[in-house]
């Protein structure tokens, strides 16, 4: 890169974000990161990182300044224990963050901007069934998201199209489809089902406790996606000339009970799966991704067995040294009943 551009990432200290920042690091750019949290696992790869709660317009204002670009990844997000809960919070603290990131963006002149939203935009109507139609950009019209959290990423979405329609600036949309891998929340109740998974396989591998608890039936079914693939994805879709909504997703549909199977066989272990009452989401969902291998010449290149491998590994050793720390650490981890 002959200039070094200037690149803010918000929810720098998130799952994505993180990944991100050391992605674009690698690719030769500037980056500024932002969040109201340090990222929990490692060091940040920024050139500069803030802390600032981006529901704030002035701090919104602050985060934007002297960039070229923005990634825009920052929300109050989690799995399906959290956003089936949470709708007011979700609602409330999103929209406060998208608004004014955004408008902010535009009043320091950023030129493009990438909005993260989600597979959770898709209406519930067309997810009904496990063996689901893989869902398309344009299925998300007449829209019916399950939750609030999906009506914010379609009302923010929608924003990102009309302010590029009136001002000018480059916006760009991903829909993510279960992305997941190391270095991700795995305990506490905002992690999500790759990751409760592998620490409920690693917590039964330790204790030989073998009992597996799963929300619903386990026939739903989703599709998941490596991080790798996606850093990637999003760094190429920011400076395509593609502004409407693009899936960024694996297009191979799992059930949540062939999952669990999966990480079984990672660890060496055999489970017996629990099912229980719980949250579980839309019944059937998966990514069509014939617009994104169309405009992006974009598709995952990693396995779900070769990334659950790896977030395994990385979430076993996290166990470990948890069930070694104390007692009292140990105990909340064997006990622990909440997967999702
Ligand atoms: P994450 O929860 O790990 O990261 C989000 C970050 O935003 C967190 O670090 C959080 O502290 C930060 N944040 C929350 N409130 C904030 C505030 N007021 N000010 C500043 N920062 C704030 O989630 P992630 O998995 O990295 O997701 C990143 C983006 O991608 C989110 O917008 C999410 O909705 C979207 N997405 C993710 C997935 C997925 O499977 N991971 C799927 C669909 C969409």
């Amino acid at each position: 890169m002959s200039k070094q551009i200037k690149v803010l990432v918000t929810g720098a200290g998130g799952f994505i974000g993180n990944h991100l920042v050391t992605y674009l690091k690698e690719q030769g750019y500037w980056v500024r990161g932002v969040d109201i949290k340090h990222p929990e696992f490692d060091d940040t790869q920024a050139d500069e990182f803030e802390l600032l709660d981006l529901r704030r317009w002035d701090n919104c204002l602050q985060a934007t300044r002297g960039v070229e670009e923005v990634y825009a990844l920052a929300a109050d997000m989690g799995g399906m224990g959290f956003i089936s809960y949470n709708h007011a919070q979700i609602l409330h603290n999103n929209i406060l963050i998208n608004t004014h990131t955004l408008e902010a963006a535009r009043v320091n002149g950023v030129k493009r901007y990438l909005y993260s939203s989600s597979a959770c935009v898709y209406p519930e109507y067309l997810q009904e069934e496990t063996e689901v139609t893989p869902l398309k950009e344009d299925d998300a019209y007449p829209a019916q998201p399950q939750d609030a959290y999906g009506w914010e990423k379609l009302v923010t979405e929608r924003l990102c199209l009309r302010y590029r329609e009136a001002y000018g600036i480059e916006t760009h949309i991903v829909r993510f489809h279960n992305i997941f891998g190391p270095h991700g929340t795995w305990e506490g109740g905002r992690e999500k089902v790759p990751a409760a998974f592998c620490r409920k396989a690693a917590v039964a591998k330790l204790t030989g406790n073998h009992e597996f608890e799963i929300w619903g039936d386990g026939k739903q079914t989703r599709s998941f996606c490596f991080i790798d693939d996606i850093t990637y994805g999003i760094h190429k879709l920011m400076h395509s000339d593609h502004y409407e909504p693009l899936n960024m997703g694996q297009d191979r549909m799992i059930s949540i009970n062939g999952l669990a199977d999966m990480v079984a066989e990672i660890a060496g272990i055999e489970i017996q799966k629990k099912h229980i009452a719980g949250p579980e989401g839309v019944r059937g969902r998966n990514s069509d991704n014939t617009k994104v291998k169309e405009v992006l010449d974009w598709e995952p290149k990693i396995s779900l067995e070769e990334g659950m491998a790896r977030t395994y590994a990385w979430i076993e050793n996290n166990v470990k040294e948890k069930m070694t720390a104390s007692k009292e650490a140990a105990q909340e981890l064997a006990h622990s009943k909440v997967v999702k």
